[in-house]
C-alpha cells in the first residue's frame, strides 16, 4: 500500500501565545528517522491544547513557537522514516500528548515515560495533530486497532488514557465511591464511564446547561452542580454517606480542587489532573493528617495505560461523547471551552 503525499495542507498555526489562530496552508511535515507521519482525520480538542494557546504553563516548559497545538490525533500512517519498527503504512495510529521520550532514563525505563525530562510532547514542544498529516515517535504512537471509528477514538487517546490512569492511582476497589469534579467536561464525562466499568460508584460535580443529563447518561450515580449548590463538600458527604473514597480533579478550578481535600473520605486519594494556570492546592494539615488521605498527581500514562483505556473503548464499555465540528472552526471551540459550555468533546475534523 502506499499514498500519495502532498507538499501542503491545511491546519491550525498561532506565533505567540494568545495570538492569531490561523487556518491556513502548511508544509506536509518530513518523518525524522524514529517517526511515522500520520494522516490525520480527527483530532480531540483537550483544555491542554487552551492552555498550551494562552501560555498558561510557559513559565514551566517553554512553548514551541510557532505552535500547531493537538495532541488526540486520529489517522492512517502513510509514510515512516527508515529505523521504524512494528508499523506498516496503512496502519491506523494515534498522536498523544508524550510524542516521544528519551526511553534511557530512570523514569522511562520503569514505564513512566511522561515523566521523563526530555519528553517531547504534542501539541506543545512538536507540531500537534491540528493539521492533516503529523508527525510522532513510532515507539509511543498509539496503535489503534483496524475497523475503529477515528473520531470516536480520538479523545481516548489523551482523555480517556489519562483518566483511566488518574482513576488506578485512586486504589480503588469495587463498591467506593469515587468524586469527579468537572465531571461533564472531555475528561470528567470518559471518567465516569471508565469509573463506572472499573465497578465504582460515582459522584460528579459541574454545572450549567446540560451537564447533569450528559453524567447520568455516562452512567453516574448522584449530580451535585457547583453554581447552585453552596457547601460542596457537605453535598458530597452526605451523598457518598462519609466522603468519597477517591476523587479525581478534572476542573479547570484551584478552588474546586482544594475543596476536594474537604470531601475525601478518611484514608481515600485526591487525584490532581485538572491544571489551572498557577494553582495551588490547599490541603488543611491538621484534616490531612488525621483522615490520613493522600494527595497524588497523575499525568496522562504509559503505553500499557494507553493499550487497556483503548480495550475498554473497543469492547463497548466507554463510548466517546463526541461532537463533531470542523478544524477551522478552532477558534470558536475555545471560547466555549473558556466558558464552561462545552458537553463532553469536540472533535475537529480535519478535512474541513
Ligand atoms: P473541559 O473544559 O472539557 O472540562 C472541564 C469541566 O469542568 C467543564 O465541564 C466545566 O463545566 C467543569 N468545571 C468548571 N468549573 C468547575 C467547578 N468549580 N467545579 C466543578 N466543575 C467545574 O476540560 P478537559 O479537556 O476535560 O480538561 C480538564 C483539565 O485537565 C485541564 O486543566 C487539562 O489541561 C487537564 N488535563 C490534564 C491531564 C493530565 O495528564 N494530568 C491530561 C489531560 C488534560
Ligand atoms: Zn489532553
Amino acid at each position: 500500500m502506499s499514498f500519495e503525499i502532498p507538499k501542503t495542507q491545511k491546519g491550525v498555526i498561532f506565533y505567540e501565545a494568545g495570538g492569531k489562530l490561523e487556518y491556513k496552508d502548511l508544509p506536509v511535515p518530513t518523518p525524522k528517522p524514529n517517526e511515522i507521519l500520520i494522516n490525520v482525520k480527527y483530532s480531540g480538542v483537550c483544555h491542554t491544547d487552551l492552555h498550551a494557546y494562552k501560555g498558561d504553563w510557559a513559565d514551566h516548559v517553554p512553548l514551541k513557537l510557532p505552535l500547531i497545538g493537538g495532541h488526540e490525533g486520529a489517522g492512517v500512517v502513510v509514510a515512516m522514516g527508515a529505523s521504524v519498527k512494528g508499523w506498516k503504512i496503512g496502519d491506523l495510529a494515534g498522536i498523544k500528548w508524550l510524542n516521544g521520550s528519551c526511553m534511557n532514563c530512570e523514569y522511562c525505563e520503569l514505564g513512566n515515560e511522561s515523566n521523563c525530562k526530555h519528553a517531547d510532547l504534542s501539541g506543545y514542544t512538536h507540531d500537534g495533530s491540528f493539521q492533516q498529516y503529523a508527525t510522532a515517535d513510532a515507539v509511543q504512537a498509539a496503535k489503534i486497532p483496524k475497523g475503529t471509528d477515528l473520531a470516536e477514538v480520538a479523545p481516548i487517546l489523551c482523555a480517556g488514557v489519562t483518566v483511566y490512569k488518574a482513576l488506578k492511582t485512586a486504589e480503588l476497589i469495587a463498591g467506593d465511591w469515587v468524586a469527579i469534579s468537572g465531571a461533564a467536561g472531555g475528561l470528567g464525562s470518559l471518567a465516569t464511564q471508565y469509573a463506572k466499568a472499573m465497578g465504582y460508584r460515582v459522584v460528579g460535580i459541574d454545572g450549567g446547561e446540560g451537564k447533569k443529563e450528559l453524567f447520568e447518561k455516562c452512567g453516574g450515580e448522584y449530580f451535585i452542580d457547583y453554581t447552585k449548590e453552596k457547601d460542596i463538600p457537605a453535598a458530597v458527604v452526605k451523598a457518598t454517606n462519609g466522603g468519597a473514597h477517591g476523587v479525581i480533579n478534572v476542573s479547570v478550578s484551584e478552588k474546586a480542587i482544594s475543596a476536594s481535600t474537604e470531601y475525601v473520605r478518611a484514608n481515600g486519594t485526591v487525584v490532581l489532573v485538572g491544571m489551572p494556570s498557577g494553582a495551588k492546592c490547599i490541603s488543611d494539615v491538621f484534616d490531612q493528617v488525621s483522615k490520613s488521605f493522600k494527595v497524588a498527581g497523575s499525568y496522562v500514562g504509559n503505553r500499557a495505560d494507553t493499550r487497556q483505556a483503548l480495550d475498554f473503548f473497543a469492547r463497548g464499555l466507554v463510548r466517546s461523547p463526541i461532537t463533531i465540528e470542523p478544524l477551522s472552526d478552532l477558534p470558536e471551540i475555545y471560547q466555549k471551552m473558556a466558558d464552561n459550555k462545552l458537553l463532553g468533546r469536540v472533535v475537529v475534523d480535519t478535512s474541513k
